[in-house]
């Protein structure tokens, strides 16, 4: 199980330090717009439990942070006019982990509309803007 950074960038996202386009908050999860964006709408889905992957995570957090993936990803993909979803979930940086702070991916998939690399380019923040309106617009219908 890897060591947990409590001033890791998802930690501070928690924390309010630094800001996000927030779409969910309970008092288990956060989920928020990925800023390097692989399609439009790629949302995390975030623990507020100290895991920095899978592993460090209570089965009971990690069932309360996959019934939220399950929830939203449907709405995402319906805002989003995506045909699929894919969800995605690192575990250490030699399986592509860029952020030691456990989060599920989601990434409404279109077909025929590539998927850009994982933490690739920052998006156009006007662009994250209208992307989060537009799923709030969902979730809150
Ligand atoms: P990982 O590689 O750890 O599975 O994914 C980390 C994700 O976090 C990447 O897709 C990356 O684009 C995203 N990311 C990194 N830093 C930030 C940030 O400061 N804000 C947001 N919203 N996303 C971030």
């Amino acid at each position: 199980m890897a060591a947990y950074d409590p001033e890791n960038i998802f930690a501070k996202i928690l924390m309010g330090e630094i800001p996000s386009h927030k779409l969910y908050e309970d008092d288990d999860t956060f989920a928020f717009l990925d800023i390097m964006p692989r399609t439009e709408g790629h949302a995390l889905v975030i623990t507020k439990e100290p895991a920095a992957d899978l592993f460090g995570i209570t089965p009971e957090g990690l069932g309360k942070l996959m019934a939220v993936v399950q929830a939203l990803a449907p709405k995402i993909k319906k805002a989003v006019g995506a045909d699929g979803v894919l969800i995605q979930q690192f575990n250490g940086a030699a399986a592509g982990q860029t952020v030691f702070h456990l989060h599920v991916h989601i990434v409404p998939i279109k077909e025929g509309v590539p998927v850009k690399p994982h933490a690739g380019d920052m998006a156009d923040p006007d662009d994250l803007k209208a992307t989060a309106e537009k799923i709030r617009a969902v979730l809150a219908a």
